[in-house]
């Protein structure tokens, strides 16, 4: 297991098992801070004991940015401990289970876990060394992000993705609340951001980012007021292109089922 370390006090687990989906640790004063589980209970377990054993720490705390599967699914180092979530995770989850046909069993599982419900911020540590988490949307409606300010570094979720376009094909995507998110952090004192996949970037990435949703969503709109079909829309000169290589073609997918719901 490749362990990239960020700063002294930040450890990413990058998995290329799936688009290079990320779970992170942050050492905060005496206890270690999890963020994400990655794919499975094994690389989870992995990743724990790993970090415990390098700084010699047993207490642990798990925060999910977000319920889809690439980041919750690693769940069983963390069972006993605090899960913080946002206040729409559990919903979302049970929609996430419905729309996957996640079995029974798998169900009973989740609905057990002691989830701590983050109401739009919640804290941990003190004033010199502390983490805080915030409530966005977004990508999806339960998307939170984390930001440690000793190290000026953002915990993006999958607000945002590096080395790949951004992923929006959800039913509870909103890309306004995206843009007014990655307008907020463009005003943070920020040197690197974790991203949900790909490799750390740095602030200008979310500029370009949010440059490239403003765009899109001005072209939609005036394209739903002029009633083009999807088609048209797909098809028409001015409809924006993501500015890395979209090799599954996410950003045509996205847009396809963004503009259904914005005309239907
Ligand atoms: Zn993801």
């Amino acid at each position: 297991m490749n362990i990239i370390e960020l700063t002294p006090s930040i450890f990413i687990y990058q998995d290329d098992n799936y688009y290079l989906v990320n779970s992170c640790c942050v050492i905060l004063n005496s206890e270690l801070i999890f963020i994400d589980t990655g794919l499975n209970d094994a690389v989870a377990k992995k990743f724990v004991n790993k970090m415990k054993n390098r700084t010699d720490m047993k207490d642990i705390k798990l925060v999910l940015t977000h319920a889809h599967g690439d980041h919750i699914s690693g769940m069983k180092p963390f069972e006993r401990c605090q899960i913080i979530v946002s206040k729409y995770f559990r919903a979302s989850l049970n929609e996430n289970m419905k729309r996957y046909g996640w079995g029974e069993k798998r169900k009973k599982y989740y609905n057990s876990l002691n989830l701590d419900i983050l109401a739009e911020q919640k804290t941990i540590g003190d004033e010199d060394n502390q983490i805080i988490f915030k409530q966005m949307g977004g990508h999806s409606l339960e998307s939170i992000y984390g930001y440690f300010p000793k190290d000026k570094v953002l915990f993006a979720g999958d607000n945002l993705l590096s080395k790949m376009p951004q992923y929006f094909p959800f039913d509870n995507t909103n890309l306004d609340d995206w843009i007014s998110g990655l307008q907020e952090w463009e005003k943070m004192d920020i040197d690197w951001v974790v991203v949900g996949h790909g490799d750390v970037v740095k602030k200008d990435h979310i500029t370009r980012v949010r440059e490239f949703f403003e765009e899109l969503v001005l072209f939609l709109e005036r394209s739903a007021s002029e009633k083009l079909s999807v088609e048209q829309v797909l098809s028409h000169e001015n409809c924006p292109t993501y500015f890395e290589e979209d090799p599954e073609n996410w950003t045509n997918m996205g847009i396809e089922i963004y503009y259904n719901r914005m005309i239907e």
